[in-house]
């Protein structure tokens, strides 16, 4: 964080009723006491990019009216998803402070250019934008995020990149490269849509801390079980109180401190490590999958009466093996080594 109090932009994924709108702000906008030091922004999408047609699209236009009530009654900023130049229209005459755009919207820059386009003209007519919200795209392209972050910030709106992972992988190496690019540019942390998982969010808020981010998008809703929309990832406004005051209990603790978890003070060394962290993890994925295909070849080999090894397919592995190495700059004994034991490990499973 380079200063300045955290932004907190919390609230359902989909705004699905006056009602379940309204509970949710009033939960969310009594933590503020509770919680210590973070400023929310009350977040609800009013259409939703959903991938099946036949599930809930979002309300429409009239959820909008349902937001401004919170922004009135509960006095928080209000923000909301737009995909087109008519959503851009309709929640700026509703006075909607905050816009976010979309994985999905972020993975096409004409649709991205559009809206910036659409801020430009509508924004000297109608009210008071404080700022705009640009997710990463659904495919992992730093430099698809950086061009997007570039055509927003023609409209002349403070511009904040979120990182939403991709496919619930966190893609760190991605959103270093942003970082490293726009350190100027606040980066906040959506640990919903990057894990999509309710249980996972509270250790990854602790990412804010440790990679110096700026805040969280974070889904909260008053009754995650049965929302509409993610309702596996939605966490209620009391697991959002008891997540963000660990946090602030982590932030307050000395760096000096022997404590593991006391380690803000290096988000350097924290952005290298969490993108190592990852590859470790796909590594293992790997070696599982490929474990899983070696014994299923084991019962093709076993019911047609082959042997478990076959010395020409293995030799033209390994000459193969020596020469994509090479191409990678890594040393062909180094990687016999690992090759070996892997293949060792996959005659065991078959
Ligand atoms: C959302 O925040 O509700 C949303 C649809 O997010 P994303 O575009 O990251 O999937
Ligand atoms: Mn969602």
């Amino acid at each position: 964080m380079k200063g300045g109090r955290a932004i907190y932009i919390v609230g359902p994924c989909a705004a699905e009723s006056r009602e379940q709108v309204m509970e949710t702000a009033k939960a969310i906008s009594s933590l503020r006491f509770e919680a210590g030091d973070f400023k929310f922004i009350f977040r609800a999408g009013v259409w939703k990019p959903r991938t099946n047609p036949r599930t809930f699209q979002g309300a429409g236009a009239q959820a909008l009216e349902w937001l401004a009530d919170v922004k009135r009654t509960y006095g928080m900023a209000i923000a909301t998803e737009v995909a087109t130049p008519e959503h851009v229209a309709a929640a700026l005459e509703t006075g909607v402070d905050y816009l976010w755009i979309g994985a999905r919207s972020s993975a096409t820059p004409i649709v991205v250019q559009s809206l910036a386009d659409s801020i430009c003209d509508l924004r000297l007519k109608i009210g008071d934008l404080k700022g705009l919200l640009i997710k990463n795209p659904v495919n992992a392209d730093a430099a698809l995020w950086l061009g997007n972050i570039e055509r927003l910030e023609k409209t002349g709106v403070p511009v904040m990149a979120v990182h939403r992972g991709c496919n619930h992988q966190p893609c760190w190496a991605m959103a270093h490269k942003v970082r490293l690019a726009r350190p100027d540019i606040p980066m906040l942390l959506d640990p919903s849509h990057l894990s999509g998982d309710a249980q996972r969010v509270p250790e990854l808020l602790e990412k804010i801390a440790e990679l110096g981010l700026d805040g969280a998008m974070v889904e909260v809703h008053c009754d995650p079980e049965h929302a509409l929309s993610d309702s596996e990832q939605q966490i209620s406004p009391d697991e959002l109180n008891a997540a963000l005051r660990q946090l602030n209990a982590a932030r307050g603790c000395s760096v000096n401190a022997a404590s593991q978890q006391c380690i803000a003070a290096e988000p350097q060394l924290n952005w290298l490590r969490a993108e190592i962290d990852e590859l470790d993890e796909q590594l293992w994925d790997t070696i599982a999958a490929r474990m899983d295909v070696s014994r299923r070849i084991g019962e093709w080999k076993k019911a047609h009466g082959v042997a478990p090894l076959q010395p020409e397919r293995y030799q033209t592995i390994v000459e193969s093996l020596k020469l994509k190495v090479e191409r990678l700059g890594l040393s062909p004994a180094f990687a016999m080594q690992i090759w070996d034991l892997i293949h060792e490990e996959s005659l065991k499973q078959q």
